[in-house]
């Protein structure tokens, strides 16, 4: 088996660069959307076939065995060609979590269907009142002979209709003197009588996400991983090594490329206001990818990253947002065409840029909370 991490940084960028760029679809490339899994089927296939699924996954359970300086060299090539997420939960969080917690029964059933793509998997944590304050969730699951019976409702479940299988957070004990206590971690099939999937249409008029009504689900004993109520700590384990790759620099950088083809299309360069604006924008994209490198030197020294990465995240999505608005504007009147507009013989889609950065804020953490552990733990101030 091929040791990725043996190959020089420059080899290793240059073969990941040939793989993605011959093998995914290019029509894919950027995707105004998130794909739909008939959509991704074909590549899927493809990185199963390479032995690619699964980057992170240590190379004994099937994945590339990746450490961190490999790992954010491929994440940093997937961007840069704007390889879409598409339906990776089952590889980025319920394979990791069977791994670290799950018994030997439960890693050898799921994570073979997990890396091949037979199982598709949505991710069951937030609900109506339950979102930052993720600890209020009130989805109930009740232990009867050999199976949890659930009931409940989840919301902002992305790509639930795609789904065969949903992983979630539900509350197994409501007597628990805390609320963070006597919450489990779920496995169950989405094709069953007491599973009801409702797409939510985004601004940008795509059902990127469900809401999910759980009424008498069922799903078997063995479903449970890790602890019975322990299900908190594993979830907050898991997010650790996530932290930097929300804050990955290219969201911004591939906008502000975009921009700037855009603006030089539209002759806006010409106006003085404009220049300064786009230069403040280049120059934050610069700053950011500046402290993100400072961050992953400490991860690829094998450090823990500490709660300043937070900073990372709040930064990188508005100046986004501020990238997109400013492409809003040099559009002028077309500002609001849905679709790719012209510009020199290219089709640069800015609205659909626009609404790509909108919910960038709110995922993975809002900005507003994020700032609070910025607050709190690295500036310390009072609550
Ligand atoms: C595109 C997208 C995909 C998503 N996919 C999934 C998914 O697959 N699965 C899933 O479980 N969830 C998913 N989510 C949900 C996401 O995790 C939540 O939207 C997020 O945690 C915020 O929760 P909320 O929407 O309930 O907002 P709330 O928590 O109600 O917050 C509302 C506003 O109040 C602010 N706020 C809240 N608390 C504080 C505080 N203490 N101090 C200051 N300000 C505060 C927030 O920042 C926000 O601006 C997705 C969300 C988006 C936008």
């Amino acid at each position: 088996m091929k040791n990725w991490n043996d190959m020089s940084d420059a080899d290793f960028r240059q073969e990941v660069r040939r793989f993605l760029e011959t093998e995914y679809p290019a029509t894919l490339r950027h995707a105004a959307h998130r794909p739909r899994i008939h959509e991704l089927r074909p590549w899927l296939q493809k990185l199963h076939a390479a032995g690619w699924s699964a980057p992170a996954w240590p190379a004994e359970y099937g994945g590339m065995g990746l450490n961190p300086a490999k790992l954010l060299i491929l994440y940093d090539e997937e961007q840069r060609l704007g390889v879409s997420r598409g339906v990776d939960m089952g590889v980025q969080m319920v394979g990791p979590l069977v791994l670290h917690f799950g018994t030997q029964a439960q890693k050898d059933h799921w994570l073979p269907r997990i890396l091949s793509y037979e199982t598709i998997w949505c991710q069951g944590y937030s609900e109506p009142g339950a979102g930052s304050d993720l600890a209020n969730l009130r989805t109930q699951a009740v232990l009867e002979g050999d199976e949890f019976v659930i009931n409940g409702q989840k919301i902002w479940t992305t790509m639930a209709q795609d789904a065969t299988h949903i992983f979630m957070l539900v509350r197994t004990d409501p007597n628990a003197p805390k609320k963070q206590q006597g919450i489990s971690f779920l496995l169950a099939r989405m094709d069953q009588p007491g599973i009801t999937v409702r797409p939510i249409k985004t601004l940008a008029g795509e059902e990127e996400f469900c809401e999910v009504f759980l009424d008498n689900a069922r799903t078997p004993r063995e479903n449970l991983v890790g602890e019975m109520n322990k299900g908190w700590t594993m979830a907050k384990a898991l997010l650790s090594f996530e932290r930097i790759f929300i804050g990955s620099p290219n969201l911004a950088q591939n906008a502000l490329i975009q921009l700037e083809g855009f603006a030089r299309g539209r002759g806006a360069f010409e106006d003085p206001v404009f220049r300064d604006r786009f230069a403040q924008a280049a120059l934050d994209v610069e700053d950011h990818a500046a402290l993100y490198t400072r961050f992953a030197d400490q991860l690829k020294r094998g450090e823990t990253l500490g709660s300043d990465v937070s900073i990372l995240k709040v930064w990188v999505t508005e100046t986004f947002q501020r990238i997109t608005e400013l492409m809003i504007e040099a559009a002028g009147p077309d500002g609001g065409t849905v679709g790719p507009l012209q510009i020199n013989n290219v089709g640069v889609d800015i609205l659909s840029s626009f609404y790509k950065a909108r919910p960038s804020t709110i995922y993975g953490g809002s900005n507003e909370i994020q700032r609070n552990i910025l607050a709190k733990a690295v500036l310390e101030l009072p609550e």
